[in-house]
């Protein structure tokens, strides 16, 4: 069940109103929602910069995770991480406590607010993928000048994703979904989510499929919006084109989001605490309003849903905005909630209000391995190490100690590109190298005792910090090729 009921059969909520303009927003959806009949039982819980001022250094408080393992759904203003506590942000705790694995931001034309594409028709929905890539956030300073991000992307959490883009775009009776890569130059982790995309595609054969490079899909995002409908993209692009996207359409004030899990969902609108307007109220309600509407789908409440969402859009058409719109003629949050509650029941004329159907949630093993492979080798591994040498000096002395070693230097690279043997390569070199070693027996499998012989060897002359075995899989080589190696 993806949310539950209490005693009275009211569906349970838990509420995190948040930091800064995050009380008004929250309390202006809360009574929306409850104007337009949806019988909620609200469990008020905190995070954010208060519990992070008490001491607490992950912001969120044991009773908070507790009660959304009970209700499964939370509505939540934004949390700010105050400046020398804590390290992390209770927004991604939260995502990544849930294992909220898709973050789905709808943009649309919005009634009487004009930008540069008012007309266009705009009403696209990006997927991205919330828990991975970048964000898993294993970094390391390899040397004291050079700095590594894991960028950690699992077939698992691919199918999830584009799975769950598909379903989206039927529940919402779309046509057609992009996925937006750049398999181009990562051919396994963003490759992945290609390949992925592509395998899962035919099941959906009343959808359009595409793939898109990500540099082309912000491109064309600015060029012509109307063109797309769902595009389903890994962590880091999803957060800069959902952004980008909120910018084409009036700006964070009109941003929803929601955090969708199996177990957990939690609904945010995309902007921050926006602390400069706290308590004046003068801000866009829209954002969590919008982010409310999605959570009221998510808990089947598809006719409220519908009430409320026509209620917005004929405020809007009736010429009421909040000072973001336009700071002339502007009325407040509150005024503006009072006018879409004097709405409800009414119709929107302009604003198209989608049909949605239930959301069917991508059924997936829970066992953590996912892929498997009949054939596995390991034909040598890549030694990272720190050295103030040059390429060629490096590179002879890596020769001599591998002399009686199984293990040959196959190449130097220096941040991904060629440097040994020299191949005219004019890299500005780092302090950090990738050493790639290979069995000089092309039939063999590299065993642990002989790659640890190995490092010790190399070892006794250089400081590595890191290694990665050479892989193959059913035959295929499981790590790419440095720039100009062969
Ligand atoms: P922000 O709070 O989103 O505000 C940036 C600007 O966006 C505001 O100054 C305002 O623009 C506009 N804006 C945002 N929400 C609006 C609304 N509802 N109505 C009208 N205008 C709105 O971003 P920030 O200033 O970078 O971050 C402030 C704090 O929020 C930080 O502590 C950050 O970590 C946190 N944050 C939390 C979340 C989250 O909880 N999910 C997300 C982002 C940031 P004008 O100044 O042009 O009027």
């Amino acid at each position: 069940m993806r949310y539950q009921l209490d005693a009275e059969g009211r569906k349970r909520v838990t509420l995190i109103t948040g930091d800064g303009i995050g009380p008004e927003v929250v309390a202006a959806t809360r009574r929306i929602i409850d104007a337009a009949g949806v019988r909620i039982a609200w469990e008020e819980h905190q995070a954010g910069a208060e519990v992070f001022r008490s001491g607490l250094p992950s912001g969120v408080p044991a009773e908070t995770i507790a009660s959304i393992m009970a209700t499964r759904v939370a509505l939540k203003g934004p949390l700010e991480t105050p400046v020398g506590f804590g390290e992390k942000s209770a927004n991604v705790t939260l995502r990544k406590l849930f294992e909220t694995y898709a973050n789905v931001r709808p943009v649309r034309e919005m009634p009487n607010v004009k930008t540069r594409y008012s007309g266009a028709g705009i009403d696209l929905v990006i997927v991205r993928e919330n828990v991975e890539d970048l964000y898993a956030g294993i970094e390391h300073m390899q040397t004291p000048g050079v700095a590594q991000c894991l960028k950690i992307m699992s077939r698992k959490g691919c199918e999830k994703i584009v799975r769950l883009a598909f379903e989206l775009a039927r529940a919402e009776g779309r046509k057609k979904v992009h996925c937006a890569t750049k398999a181009n130059i990562m051919k396994f982790t963003e490759g992945l989510l290609k390949k992925t995309f592509e395998e899962i595609a035919p099941e959906y054969p009343e959808l359009e499929s595409h793939h898109i490079i990500i540099d082309n899909c912000a491109h064309q995002l600015v060029r012509a919006p109307q063109q797309f409908d769902v595009i389903v993209t890994s962590n880091m692009n999803g957060d800069i084109i959902s952004d980008l996207a909120s910018g084409l359409i009036g700006g964070l004030g009109f941003a929803p989001g929601a955090n969708l899990g199996n177990e957990v969902s939690i609904f945010e609108a995309v902007h921050g605490s926006a602390p400069k307007y706290a308590g004046k109220n003068v801000i866009n309600p829209t954002a969590v309003l919008q982010s409310g509407i999605m959570m009221l789908r998510h808990l089947d409440e598809f006719v409220a849903a519908q009430t409320i969402e026509h209620a917005l859009l004929l405020t809007l058409e009736q010429g009421a905005y909040t000072r973001d719109v336009r700071p002339e003629g502007s009325v407040s949050t509150s005024d503006f909630t009072d006018r879409i509650i004097a709405n409800l029941g009414k119709h929107s004329e302009l604003g198209r209000v989608r049909e949605h159907r239930p959301l069917k949630m991508p059924e997936l093993r829970a066992a953590p391995d996912f892929v498997h492979v009949a054939q596995r080798r390991t034909i040598g591994a890549d030694i990272f190490l720190e050295s103030g040498l040059s390429p060629d000096e490096l590179g002879r002395n890596l020769d001599r100690l591998s002399e009686t070693s199984p293990l040959r230097l196959k190449m130097i690279s220096n941040r991904g590109t060629k440097v040994y043997s020299d191949n005219g390569a004019m890299t500005d070199c780092v302090d950090q190298w990738r050493c790639r070693f290979v069995l000089r027996d092309v039939e063999a499998d590299l065993s642990d005792e002989t790659l640890a012989a190995h490092l010790v060897r190399v070892g006794s002359a250089h400081r590595w910090m890191h290694i990665e075995k050479l892989q193959e899989f059913d035959g295929i080589a499981a790590y790419s090729l440095a720039q100009g190696e062969d």
